[in-house]
């Protein structure tokens, strides 16, 4: 599932062709995007002649302003992409929906294989209230004493499934919340309550340092992420536990990497390198 650092390039790439640009044509090709619409939603019609004004990221998700008050929240989830393609390029049935606009050639196609994304057509303040009510701060803009405090307000929480838990902090998911713990020398099954300052400390830097070298990186590309021009991310070559299983760790070199599930998901670890 693309995690922070992906959309965070979609989102980048997007706002710098997009902004600024008036709708010719919305259109859903699939029904499932209609059934998914929440209460109470616009209509794709609604959208035409109306210029993107702005493009934002929280958490995981997408948020398009448009002009007028009109909004899309996007969620890519396992296997969602959107991205600016030619219109000639054919348009699989994978393809879900697609936004032309005017006096600019590419065109935004939403893609999704298992389905599991939405595109919610909504007045921006509703976005804003849901996204807000769901979500919990942004990794890269929560100081310090906050997360401090976030962690010992929930420690009972195993601190993989702390940092997993979008409600608690936003846009983490299964492989920076291993390779944040990996660099932070912190056991992915250790209580949040039971970090000393120093290790909280540790995760809460390599927490930015993991998130901002990914975006650096245009993310991680390990099953169907794309960035907005079709191009692969690179953080996967520095992978240091996730999907390594069995495989020596890269900074000490003696001990293999293990798998452990905790809070519900698979997680990496070295035995040697994480206390
Ligand atoms: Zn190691």
């Amino acid at each position: 599932m693309p995690e922070l650092p992906e959309v965070e390039t979609v989102v980048r790439g997007l706002r710098s062709t997009l902004e600024g640009k008036r709708v010719r044509q919305f259109i859903f090709l699939s029904a499932h995007l209609q059934r998914k619409q929440p209460v109470p939603a616009l209509r794709p019609e609604d959208y035409r002649g109306k210029r993107i004004e702005e493009i934002q990221r929280r958490g995981k998700m997408i948020i398009l302003n448009f002009e007028g008050g009109c909004g899309l929240l996007i969620h890519l989830k396992m296997t969602g992409q959107l991205y600016l393609a030619d219109p000639q390029q054919p348009v699989d049935k994978h393809t879900h929906a697609r936004m032309t606009f005017a006096g600019f050639r590419p065109e935004l196609r939403f893609r999704d294989i298992r389905k599991f994304g939405f595109v919610n057509c909504l007045p921006a303040p509703d976005i804003w209230k849901k996204v807000n009510s769901e979500l919990g701060p942004e990794p890269l803009s929560i100081r310090w004493p906050e997360f401090r405090d976030l962690l010992q307000n929930h420690g009972k929480k195993r601190i993989k499934g702390w940092l997993l838990d979008q409600k608690l902090i936003a846009g983490i998911g299964n492989i920076y919340s291993d390779e944040i713990l990996f660099r932070a020398g912190v056991r992915p099954d250790r209580l949040a309550g039971s970090l000393s300052l120093a290790e909280a400390r540790k995760i809460f830097r390599s927490m930015r340092a993991v998130l901002r070298r990914a975006i650096e990186l245009k993310g991680s590309s390990v099953s169907d992420y794309v960035d907005s021009t079709g191009q692969k991310g690179r953080f996967q070559a520095e992978h240091r536990v996730y999907d390594r299983e069995g495989r020596h760790c890269r900074r000490c070199r003696l001990a293999q990497i293990q798998r452990k599930k905790i809070a519900g998901r698979s997680s990496f670890f070295c035995p040697a390198c994480q206390k």
